[in-house]
């Protein structure tokens, strides 16, 4: 079968089952969304695109776009960014603070909130001007220049972000964060105010399954070892604690958003992305995880 008809047959097959998750309320600007959109986008690093569905209208990519900051980030201070964030998965919610007072505001990883965080504020110690700088960085990426923040989705974070500002409040207790806390918080709500179609965000993400290449015009943005180490942690922690049930069934790298956004990537051949905005327990989106174990399943692709 070939992958626009077997994304055609899944999306069918998916689309008419029920959907057993819920869309995420505690962002209230998130609740206004049609919860039934679905979409699947798969590009191929030789530049093919299929889509199913509502693969081609933008969602807020959230969480996604943390992968985005620590690329940047790894290539502003290298090796350097190990000593303020580990790479362990966290096996707790993305915004738990349990373990960051008893790992003395060490993140355990840059995809949970508060190794994102820290993220952040290495950017801001970097960039002159870390939201434009960064807003630039993902057009590069994506080679698309209408990429851009959603405001009101930074004014609906900032007004009920009160466990994000526990995280920074406490990571500056253990003097984890150099920079003002009101200017780490708004840096991190753009970024996960960025919205792309399924179709951008497999674009987007083509780089780390080529290798660290723009796949439009051949620029290196990340060395090979680089890219490794970045798939490496979208496998381990790129879906909350829900990585190892996406290893066992889809068996690729891939990161997740409470927009129900669920990006995965096949290194040398392939991304795809879903969206639909009812998420599981876990916050992963439910179809959009079935979708992802089904098409690794009949195409027998995965990295395993
Ligand atoms: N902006 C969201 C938050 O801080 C991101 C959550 C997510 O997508 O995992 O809660």
């Amino acid at each position: 079968m070939n992958h626009q008809e077997l994304l055609d047959s899944l999306y069918q097959k998916i689309k008419n089952k029920p959907d057993k998750g819920k869309v995420a309320k505690y962002i209230p600007e998130l609740k206004k969304i049609n919860p039934d959109k679905f979409g699947v986008n798969l590009f191929t690093t030789t530049c093919k695109s299929y889509g199913a569905g509502d693969y081609q209208e933008r969602f807020s990519i959230q969480s996604i776009a943390k992968v985005l900051s620590l690329t940047l980030a790894i290539n502003l201070v290298g090796k350097k960014i190990w000593n303020r964030v580990g790479v362990e998965p966290s096996g707790d919610p993305f915004n738990s603070l349990v373990q960051l007072e008893f790992e003395k505001g060490i993140p355990r990883n840059p995809m949970i909130n508060s190794g994102a965080l820290v993220v952040c504020d290495i950017l801001i110690s970097k960039l002159k001007e870390p939201k434009k700088e960064f807003l630039a960085f993902v057009r590069k990426l994506a080679n698309n220049n209408t990429i851009a923040y959603n405001k009101k989705i930074v004014a609906s974070e900032k007004a009920f972000g009160f466990k994000n500002t526990a995280h920074v409040n406490l990571m500056k207790s253990f003097k984890n964060i150099k920079n003002e806390i009101d200017e780490v918080l708004d840096l991190y709500y753009h970024i996960c105010s960025i919205e792309m179609s399924c179709e951008e965000l497999s674009k987007t993400f083509l780089l780390y399954a080529n290798g660290g290449v723009l796949t439009h015009n051949n620029e290196r943005i990340l060395t090979v070892s680089r890219t490794k180490r970045i798939n490496a942690i979208m496998q381990l922690c790129g879906l909350y604690d829900e990585a190892g049930e996406f290893s066992f069934k889809v068996g690729l790298p891939g990161k997740s958003g409470v927009g129900g956004g669920i990006v995965a990537v096949h290194p040398g051949k392939y991304c795809i992305s879903v969206w639909s905005p009812k998420l599981n327990k876990k916050g992963n989106s439910y179809k959009g995880f079935q979708i992802l174990e089904q098409f690794t399943t009949e195409t027998e692709s995965s990295i395993f």
